[in-house]
């Protein structure tokens, strides 16, 4: 079993891995924040608000858009991090080749089937992204689309409910604030 040192090294490790995957990307916001921000948002949001611990949830968050987003391997991940935290890390990642409809559908279904620790880093992400749209939509996203994406955000979070009263609860004060113009 590894011991707390081992598992604060994992999270490290998981944002050095991250910073380094996502380093040319930014954020879609008008200041264009460093894309590495959105990683680390979601594991403070889990650890300090969520109080969550177990550091395969915090290293899955840090590393939750590799996939997705850059070039990294489910077998990259697996071989730096183990079968358990690319495992997390899979389940959160949508399918590149569908169209974007088909796509936000289909992270509603895999919401309601996800792990334990897929559902808190889904949570996570959908708090992380509407606090996000809050503070500054992207560029170019109407009043239209940012409802949308509320929306839909809601829509995983309501199959993702039941792992974390507490993030739930922001989740749910966050979408109260859903813009209306
Ligand atoms: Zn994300």
């Amino acid at each position: 079993m590894p011991g707390a040192k081992d598992d604060i090294g994992l999270v490290i490790r998981a944002a050095q891995f991250a910073a380094h995957k996502h380093k040319d990307q930014r954020r879609k916001d008008v200041k264009a924040t460093p894309y590495i921000n959105h990683p680390i948002n979601l594991a403070e949001v889990l650890h300090t608000d969520g109080r969550v611990h177990d550091p395969i949830v915090i290293a899955a968050a840090l590393l939750h858009d590799t996939i997705e987003d850059t070039k990294t391997t489910y077998d990259e991940l697996r071989g730096a991090f183990g079968a358990t935290v690319a495992d997390v890390v899979i389940e959160v990642t949508d399918v590149k080749f569908l169209a974007d409809e088909s796509r936000k559908r289909l992270q509603v279904a895999k919401a309601g089937r996800a792990s334990e620790r897929a559902r808190l880093v889904k949570l996570a992400d959908k708090i992380c992204n509407l606090r996000d749209i809050l503070a500054s939509p992207p560029a170019g996203w109407s009043l239209a689309r940012q409802q949308k994406y509320f929306d839909w955000a809601k829509q995983v979070v309501d199959q993702a409910r039941g792992v974390n009263p507490e993030l739930e609860r922001m989740f749910d004060r966050l979408y109260r604030q859903r813009p209306v113009g």
